[in-house]
């Protein structure tokens, strides 16, 4: 085991949205934080790659969450700041659910995960650390990483998909009461596989390029390009429905399920030629069923937060259910451990 024995007030796991904005209001006041990601890049489900593909272009591609919606004060505030940074500008696609289609969609200017990265660039954020336990130590959490790295704190958040904090929970041999196992083992997710597709040729779509097919198969449509966030590469998001992704979780089933999901796309695809696909499947995209709380006390200084919780407004879009999780775990930790 590592020598390093940092001593944090608070360490979040988890650089999504809630994790980083929980990290925001700790260290806005006065708390010290450290975000751990396992990711190579921070954002979580904020998710935008590249491809570079010579003599073809660079595909940008929004292969996670498509959209931002801000039904409260709060939320609207935090967007328009965004905006304001020129992070943000409204888009005209189409409505993913019945509670957005009143509201103005907002699109990353250059790629969603450049909100993320805003938000987190006074954070101290460790990505490629995965956590894998916990163990309480008198008054202290430790955290280990998989190098066996120890990080000490006085509390800790965990932000990952809820199934994910469960399971880490769970192999750390720390205790829940049966009634509150029961509860949050029923928040569920959809899977997505997304499939990343550059093209030899513009296509050109409804909607301002962003499309709810709501086939059997193809869930969602994005042209990158219309969308002004790849300006110089036809990158194409696809995006399988809930049912079809489930049925082609297996490994060996995703090559199969990519090529169904681009026939599935040809209507709007038309004649151009595939120049290259990259798959990405999301075990957890979108929270079906939310635990009727904005976050979860496990033991004084130990929190469950995310998108798999929300607070009073049901129907708030799943990336404003993880900022107002976020948000309010930090105000919470401020208070009660004493930190404003
Ligand atoms: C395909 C897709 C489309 C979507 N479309 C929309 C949309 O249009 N509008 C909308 O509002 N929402 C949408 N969403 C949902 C939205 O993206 C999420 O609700 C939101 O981003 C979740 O944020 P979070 O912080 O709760 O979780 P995440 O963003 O998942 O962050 C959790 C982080 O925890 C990290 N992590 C997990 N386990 C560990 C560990 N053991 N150690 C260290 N780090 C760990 C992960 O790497 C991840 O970065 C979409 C999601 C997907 C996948």
């Amino acid at each position: 085991m590592s020598d390093s024995n940092l001593r944090k007030d608070c360490l979040i796991i988890g650089g999504g949205l809630s994790g980083l904005v929980a990290a925001v209001q700790l260290q806005s006041q006065g708390a010290t934080v450290k975000v751990l990601d396992k990711g190579r890049g921070i954002g979580g489900r904020l998710a935008t790659r590249r491809i570079n593909i010579p003599n073809s272009g660079e595909g940008i591609f929004d292969y996670g969450a498509q959209y931002i919606t801000a039904q409260g004060e709060t939320f609207q505030s935090w967007l328009e700041n965004w905006r304001q940074l020129k992070l943000v500008e409204e888009w005209n696609c189409e409505a993913k659910t019945e509670a957005e289609v009143k509201q103005p969609k907002y699109r990353g200017v250059k790629g969603i995960r450049d909100v993320a990265k805003s938000i987190a660039s006074d954070l101290d954020v460790q990505t490629g650390t995965k956590v894998v336990s916990l163990q309480r130590h008198q008054d202290s959490w430790r955290v280990f990483d998989e190098e066996e790295n120890q990080y000490e704190s006085d509390s800790v958040i965990l932000t990952a998909p809820l199934p994910q904090s469960l399971d880490l929970l769970k192999s750390s041999q720390i205790p829940l009461s049966d009634a509150a196992w029961e509860q949050l083992s029923g928040v569920s997710y959809r899977m997505c596989l997304a499939v990343l597709l550059m093209v030899s040729d513009p296509i050109l779509m409804p909607y301002a390029g962003g499309y709810q097919v709501k086939g059997e198969k193809l869930d969602w449509i994005a042209c990158n390009h219309q969308k002004g966030i790849s300006p110089h590469g036809y990158a194409v998001t696809l995006q399988g429905t809930h049912h079809f992704s489930e049925q082609h979780y297996p490994k060996p089933l995703r090559d199969i399920a990519i090529q169904e999901l681009i026939a599935a796309a040809r209507g709007y695809l038309g004649n151009v030629t595939v120049i290259e696909y990259q798959g990405h499947f999301w075990r957890y995209s979108t929270p079906i069923d939310r635990f009727p709380e904005p976050f979860f006390t496990v033991i004084d200084s130990l929190y469950l937060a995310g998108d798999g919780f929300v607070s009073g407004e049901e129907s708030v879009s799943s990336l404003e259910g993880a900022f107002l999780s976020g948000w309010e775990v930090g105000n919470f930790v401020v208070f009660s451990q004493g930190i404003a």
